[in-house]
């Protein structure tokens, strides 16, 4: 928990969001701007910046991760393909220093 970590204070509950999913390792809300009209947020429990910061004890949580996106992407209707985004760093587009997957889908073309 990272007292100045907007998801940090979504995962612990001071912050509301429109809840779709969780387990003991992950959150799932929907993006409060969506770019898509599904966009959600997978977002880790664990307070892990970004993909740079990643260390092999987290490989368990990434491979739950990309496992639980299709699953994530039926249950909202994508049944022909979804887009999966991860901004890393400033540069990278990454505004909430706290790793997370972008689940999108309904009206994707092209990159
Ligand atoms: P990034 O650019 O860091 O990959 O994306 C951060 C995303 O978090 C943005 O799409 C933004 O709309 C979303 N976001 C930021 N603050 C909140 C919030 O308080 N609640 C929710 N549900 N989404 C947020
Ligand atoms: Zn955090």
């Amino acid at each position: 928990m990272h007292a100045d970590c907007i998801f940090c204070k979504i995962i612990a509950g001071t912050i509301p969001c429109d809840q779709v999913y969780s387990d003991e390792l992950v959150i799932v809300f929907k993006d409060i701007q969506p770019r898509s009209p599904v966009h959600l947020l997978v977002v880790p429990r664990e307070h892990i910046i970004s993909l740079s910061e990643l260390e092999p004890r987290h490989d368990a949580l990434m491979a739950h991760i990309m496992r639980l996106l299709p699953t994530l992407a039926k249950q909202q209707g994508l049944e022909d393909g979804f887009r999966t985004v991860i901004n890393t760093g400033p540069a990278g587009g990454q505004v909430v220093f706290h790793l997370h997957v972008h689940l999108m889908g309904g009206n994707i073309r092209g990159i």
